[in-house]
């Protein structure tokens, strides 16, 4: 990993961009939030497009591992940064940015509250204010979460949320609608191009053992041996999307023409009670671990399902990937990476 942790000179970490001024410029991605789950797919599939991809992250809870593999590529440059702070000067016109940086486990977002809601705010308007400068295209990652507990089923764009200002999730959830809020007055008022994807629950590869969000958790238990955690009675719905084919969405959204505009909902519409989904990770598996209840925690949505029409219709997208195929596949990389700690530990540890 050259560069990714030293204080950088754009001189030194951009020669191919620099290369390519008196040719033809490849175009040029910055990822935030790019070390983590969703953006380290988004920055791979990016760079097999032939972008040239700046990642900005703080490692607050994304990883190098999961970027490890795309840093020998001379497209792909990794930049430390925490985007509550201005984007810094001296990197490379960005011609399109996908504002992927914010924690998203409910785990994590709660960790620091306030750090969060900044993230969402002053995070959010340094990318405005960077985009404006460079005349980028803006992807925004907002969520299902902006409907919050919803009073209607399925839920489409114009559905406008059931949310507690005040509660444990509202950081993130009003954080994010807030975002939305300031992403479309900012575009209203400078012109810049902008997308709203609203990203409805989604799992796969490189999801962190300690993520705490339904899946990891219950693929990591399982391989574990150890119990399942059921928060509440398990009725509780969601909807869970495989990462390729919300990437893909998110790539057809940036590339579609201006009158797509307004948020678009992606997700994948299979409906699943958690309980069910505890008991296909166990069939999955083939684990004889047990499946047991722990508290509901507060202001838990009680069912989640998108209404991808909007996405269907404007972007010819649908996710191809059914949960059975999905899972199977992240149950898989789960195991493989569990087998490479082990190996990885020095004997007195793993003893
Ligand atoms: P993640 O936690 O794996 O990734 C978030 C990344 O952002 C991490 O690499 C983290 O280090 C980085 N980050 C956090 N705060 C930052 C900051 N202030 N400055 C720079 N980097 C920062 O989560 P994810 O699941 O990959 O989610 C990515 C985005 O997608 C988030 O914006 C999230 O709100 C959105 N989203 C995800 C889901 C989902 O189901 N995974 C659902 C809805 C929305
Ligand atoms: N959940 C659970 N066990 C866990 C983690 C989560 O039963 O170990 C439940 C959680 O209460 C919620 C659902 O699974 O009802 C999805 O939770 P997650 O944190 O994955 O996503 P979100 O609530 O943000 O949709």
């Amino acid at each position: 990993m050259h560069m990714s942790f030293q204080s950088f000179d754009s001189h030194n970490i951009f020669p191919h961009i620099r290369e390519q001024r008196g040719g033809r410029r490849e175009r040029v991605a910055a990822v935030t939030g790019g070390a983590g789950f969703i953006g380290s797919h988004l920055c791979e599939a990016l760079l097999k497009k032939g972008r040239q991809v700046v990642c900005l992250d703080d490692f607050s809870t994304g990883a190098v591992a999961n970027i490890r593999h795309l840093a020998a590529s001379p497209a792909f440059t990794i930049i430390p940064h925490d985007i509550v702070d201005a984007i810094p000067d001296d990197l490379p016109r960005f011609d399109e940015i996908y504002n992927f940086a914010c924690p998203a486990s409910p785990v994590h977002y709660q960790a620091d509250r306030v750090k969060t809601a900044k993230t969402c705010a002053l995070g959010v308007l340094n990318v405005l204010e960077r985009a404006e400068r460079d005349g980028s295209t803006v992807l925004q990652a907002s969520t299902s979460e902006i409907y919050g507990d919803p009073e209607v089923h399925p839920q489409a764009e114009h559905y406008r949320g059931c949310v507690n200002p005040v509660g444990p999730r509202a950081c993130y959830d009003e954080g994010k609608r807030f975002a939305e809020t300031l992403c479309t007055d900012f575009a209203a008022q400078t012109g810049i191009a902008l997308k709203i994807v609203r990203i409805f629950n989604t799992y796969g590869p490189r999801m962190r053992a300690d993520d705490g969000r339904v899946i990891s958790n219950f693929v990591v238990q399982a391989l574990a041996g150890e119990d399942l955690t059921v928060y509440g009675d398990g009725a509780q719905t969601r909807s869970f999307c495989y990462v390729d084919d919300l990437v893909d969405g998110c790539l057809r959204l940036a590339a579609s023409p201006p009158d797509v505009s307004g948020p678009v909902n992606l997700g994948n519409p299979e409906e699943i009670t958690v309980l069910e989904a505890a008991k296909l990770v166990l069939e999955l598996t083939g684990s004889g671990s047990r499946i047991v209840q722990r508290p509901l925690p507060e202001d838990d949505p009680r069912r989640r399902r998108p209404d991808i029409a909007r996405a269907r219709a404007a972007l010819k997208w649908r996710p191809k990937v059914p949960l059975r195929e999905g899972l199977v596949r992240t149950i898989e990389s789960f195991a493989r990476r569990a087998a490479e700690t082990a190996v990885s530990m020095p004997a007195r540890l793993s003893a």
